[in-house]
């Protein structure tokens, strides 16, 4: 096992990892920038490091001051969390090279996956279905026009280092595109340093589904089924379950089969995600793959009765992962809702600030993941996740009247929360149905 673990990461994934840690009996490090001071991850860790200014890309995003924080500290590992680099193949190498493992794929696979138009034509090679679309980048408009006349409207351009739902643009006729494709381009220009984009067809009210996977040193990948996670706004995940009421378990056979299949011609290590666009007809279309942990991963972890964080620790020390049968079993039902800090009276506006008083709900099978306490000021300067609300039940109908009684609970004032919202959505006669998909809140929000 590893000596000391530094967490590259803050908020409630930097005290999610930290937990994991404690577990397994390895001391941590922590690392924040100016404005997180007082966050919780900062005193639940054996040791912390200040790396700078508020803004991330003057702090958690600095490659060399994690390294160096790392170095000082004496740990030999970086786990990484998702967000910031996360999912950075030159912060992978640089690790490398300074003799610390990144709990994380090899650069190689995360640069291969981070461009979303090279994953998808590696997924046709191991014959993973993809989302119908142009064979990689497309140069231009005038491109764009011609491939979307073959694959018929309407389209999506979308950047090809894209993340977080940013830099997609739908086109639903010719006259569209060239407007639009300038606007792709000049998003992912600004958001992801890289104007390149492609164009899959855009597929009308699909559900996201993904398979959560584990690549392990021996060349086994372990899948533990699948998340649903269409209730989005803006292509953002708001609220995930495990399993998803669309996936019967013949259809989850073969969504297992292709992203096994899919992690293993990549030679995947460790914590990883494939996502899929599953349309009307049951049919399912690879999209991108995530190398890293994800937000919606205690869904999987209750339904399964497993620790991600720790299983892919472990896996990345190199320690042996043996699962019985019955462990590879999910159990029941889990929801997760999303509670950030932003107003949905006013578009969802962020509300950051301090928090006055804080009830935290709990009792069976209530799981709750946040940073946030009594006292703590939430800053500006970072997404506005203040806590994840889990719960599982036997069924997906006691997860929801379970989810529904700890929201009813949870008190958070001083700030605008998404709560209400959530609430909202609980009670909505198709969610309580199951029938759901991306297209679902737009609806909702209307
Ligand atoms: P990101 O990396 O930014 O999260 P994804 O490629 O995972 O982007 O897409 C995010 C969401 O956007 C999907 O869950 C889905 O709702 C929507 N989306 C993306 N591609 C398509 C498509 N071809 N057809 C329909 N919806 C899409």
């Amino acid at each position: 096992m590893f000596k000391k673990i530094l967490v590259a990461n803050r908020g409630e994934i930097a005290l999610r990892i930290i937990r994991a840690c404690k577990e397994l009996g390895v001391p941590t490090v922590a690392v924040y920038s100016t404005a997180d001071r007082d966050s919780l991850h900062v005193f639940f860790a054996d040791e912390s490091v200040c790396i700078g200014p508020p803004l991330a890309s003057d702090s958690y995003l600095k490659p060399a001051r994690l390294i160096a924080a790392a170095e000082i500290s004496g740990a030999d590992a970086i786990h990484p969390g998702y967000g910031f680099l996360a999912e950075s193949a030159d912060f992978a190498e640089m690790c490398a090279m300074n003799g610390i493992i990144f709990i994380g794929p090899k650069p190689q696979t995360i640069s291969l996956m981070g461009d979303k138009a090279q994953a998808k034509r590696t997924m046709q090679t191991a014959k993973v279905p993809t989302v119908p679309g142009s064979d990689g980048v497309i140069k231009d408009a005038a491109e764009a026009l011609q491939l979307a006349q073959t694959i018929g409207y309407p389209v999506i351009v979308k950047a090809s280092a894209g993340g977080g739902g940013r830099g997609m643009r739908i086109v639903r006729g010719a006259e569209q595109m060239e407007s639009n494709f300038e606007m792709a381009c000049a998003e992912a220009e600004s958001a992801f340093g890289s104007g390149e984009v492609y164009i899959e067809k855009y597929l009308e009210n699909p559900r996201h589904i993904e398979i959560q996977v584990m690549g392990l040193k021996d060349g086994r990948v372990l899948a533990f089924g699948e998340r649903d996670c269409s209730i989005q706004r803006r292509h953002q995940k708001l609220i995930e379950e495990s399993p998803s009421p669309a996936v019967t378990p013949k259809l989850r056979k073969k969504f297992i089969e292709a992203a096994v299949e899919g992690a293993r011609s990549v030679e995947y290590l460790y914590a990883g995600t494939m996502e899929f666009l599953l349309d009307q007809n049951g049919d399912f279309y690879f999209m991108e793959m995530n190398t890293r942990i994800q937000v919606e991963h205690p869904v999987t972890e209750m339904v399964f009765g497993i620790d991600l964080v720790k299983m892919q620790i472990q896996a990345a020390a190199g320690e042996a992962i043996e699962l019985t049968d019955r462990e590879m079993q999910p159990r029941g039902h889990s929801i997760e809702c999303r509670i950030n800090a932003e107003d949905p009276e006013k578009n969802f506006l962020p509300s950051p600030g301090k928090i006055t008083e804080l009830h935290i709900p709990g009792g069976p099978g209530v799981r709750i993941d946040s940073h946030i306490y009594s006292g703590y000021t939430i800053p500006p300067n970072y997404d506005s996740l203040i806590a994840k609300v889990i719960t599982h039940g036997r069924d997906r109908s006691e997860a929801i009247v379970r989810m529904r009684r700890a929201l009813d609970e949870m008190v958070v004032e001083g700030v605008e929360t998404t709560i209400p919202f959530h609430k909202k959505v609980l009670q909505h006669p198709d969610f309580i149905a199951g029938n759901v998909n991306t297209g679902f809140l737009t609806q909702f929000l209307k």
